[in-house]
């Protein structure tokens, strides 16, 4: 819309995009994604993405809430689960595994592998291998892509509270 206006304006202008650089972008994206499906392959191998990698991984945890603050998924801010304290005790450190599971109920069918809570974590815990290996499981089990179809809602929303069918009947199985 503020592009359209810009045009409208006489601020800038636009034209059809080369169709030759259209292909050639096109087959360097096609590099870079088998490059990354490589890279990911080699990565999964080496820290297996199996939940007891995961809980020797994070038990180097300080609970700094670095993972979950810059997470572009994350919303709950003050009512965040990992802050009650029925679920996961306070004071402890390295905190109770219920932290990053409580992590992986609610964020991993969403996660769009964006890196952030392995970047910035300061124990180098790489959070979004494990997330992402997740998303993908829930990729294939059930064909949800996040980011892809904002009409449909996430696979852990209060559908029912959104007024639409609940998840389960929208997203099936796959045998
Ligand atoms: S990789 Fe996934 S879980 Fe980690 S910060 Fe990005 S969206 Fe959130
Ligand atoms: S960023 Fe790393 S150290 Fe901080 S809470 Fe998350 S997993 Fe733990």
């Amino acid at each position: 819309m503020l592009f359209d206006a810009a045009v409208k304006a006489g601020a800038i202008s636009s034209s059809a995009p080369d169709a030759k650089g259209l292909e050639i972008r096109g087959k360097i994206e096609n590099v870079m994604i088998k490059m990354g499906k490589n890279a990911q392959a080699k990565q999964f191998a080496e820290a297996g993405p199996g939940l007891g990698n995961y809980m020797e991984a994070a038990s180097r945890c300080i609970k700094c809430y670095g993972c979950i603050e810059n997470c572009p998924i994350c919303s709950c801010s003050e009512n965040c689960s990992t802050k009650k304290p029925e679920l996961v005790r306070p004071g402890i450190v390295p905190p109770d595994f219920m932290f990053q599971m409580i992590r992986f109920a609610h964020i991993a069918n969403s996660c769009i592998n964006c890196g952030q809570c392995s970047e910035l974590c300061p124990m180098d815990i790489p959070n979004s291998l494990y997330m992402h290996a997740q998303q993908l499981e829930y990729e294939r089990m059930f064909g949800y892509k996040p980011g892809y179809d904002m009409t449909l809602p996430a696979m852990s929303c209060d559908c029912t509270a959104k007024k639409t069918e609940p998840h389960t009947t929208i997203y099936q199985r796959r045998r």
